[in-house]
């Protein structure tokens, strides 16, 4: 349970789209919030984990929006979810507009930290925030670079994911000299692995040898079930729990837990 201290902060990101990164973020997130807190923010425009969690797009505003660019206050904001103990901020439909209106902002790339600084009470009611980040390396992305502690790169095992991920590992670091010494490569997770494939496992065993325990141990399956559940506005977990791909999940959150375990003092 939240012990008062702040929670961890984490962005799901990689600029490709279609990877995986808001499949993990809300299903790590649900695996986790069986004991834990967790808080998803939805800061992709496209609005899949909002979807995913069954907000409709009509009841998405005041979300992450509000927060971001107006600096409203997040315990107005953040709204409970089928799921006990996982809250979500949903994207409103104007966060379409909040790269181009950010960039005339000073402190343009503090935006999130800033609102996160202000907000730091009700945020230490939290074990964990997610950062469900948009398809691209752009103000929105940099924001919650600037605001995370750790960015969880989620790797479709497909020809071109190694070279795609260098672009993301590049950014964390130049973010990390230049505007958040704390952030840091908390994880890679290996999503649609598919053990039929000759180049999927070709792909996942070059990312093992270059990032070495970067990489977790638990790879998500290619699963139809997982693909089904958004349709559904479910979690994968609560849409077929048995399924390979909630299975898989639900190893990711323990191996998840073990790591942020060791890596506290
Ligand atoms: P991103 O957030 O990186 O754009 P998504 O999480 O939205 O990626 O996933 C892209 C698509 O792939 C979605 O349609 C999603 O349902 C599907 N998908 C994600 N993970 C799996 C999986 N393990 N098996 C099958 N389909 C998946
Ligand atoms: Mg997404």
């Amino acid at each position: 349970m939240p012990d008062g201290k702040p929670p961890r902060i984490l962005a799901f990101a990689n600029q490709k789209g279609g990877v995986g990164k808001t499949t993990t973020a809300i299903n790590l997130a649900t695996a986790l919030a069986s004991d834990r807190k967790v808080l998803l923010l939805d800061l992709d425009p496209q609005g899949n984990a909002s979807t995913g969690l069954g907000i409709p797009r009509n009841e998405r505003s005041p979300g992450s929006y509000a927060l971001l660019v107006e600096g409203q206050p997040l315990p107005a904001l953040a709204r409970a979810t089928q799921i006990p103990n996982l809250h979500l901020l949903p994207a409103d439909p104007d966060l379409a507009g909040a790269e181009i209106e950010l960039v005339g902002r000073d402190q343009r790339e503090r935006c999130l930290a800033n609102a996160f600084a202000a907000n730091a009470a009700a945020l230490a009611g939290f074990d964990f925030v997610f950062l469900d980040c948009p398809p691209s390396l752009g103000l929105i992305t940099l924001n919650a670079l600037v605001a995370a502690d750790g960015v969880i790169v989620p790797l479709q095992t497909e020809f071109f994911a190694l070279e795609g991920i260098s672009h993301i590992t590049r950014t964390i670091d130049r973010v990390k000299r230049a505007l958040n010494p704390r952030l840091g490569l908390d994880g890679i997770v290996l999503t649609m692995v598919d053990r039929r494939n000759n180049l999927s496992e070709l792909v996942a065993s070059d990312a093992r040898s270059f990032f070495k325990d970067k990489v977790y141990d638990t790879v998500i399956p290619r699963n139809v079930r997982v693909t089904e559940a958004p349709s559904h506005g479910l979690p994968v977990l609560l849409y077929d729990f048995r399924s390979p791909g909630a299975q898989a999940y639900v190893r990711l959150a323990a191996e998840f837990l073990k790591r942020d375990r060791a890596r506290k003092p």
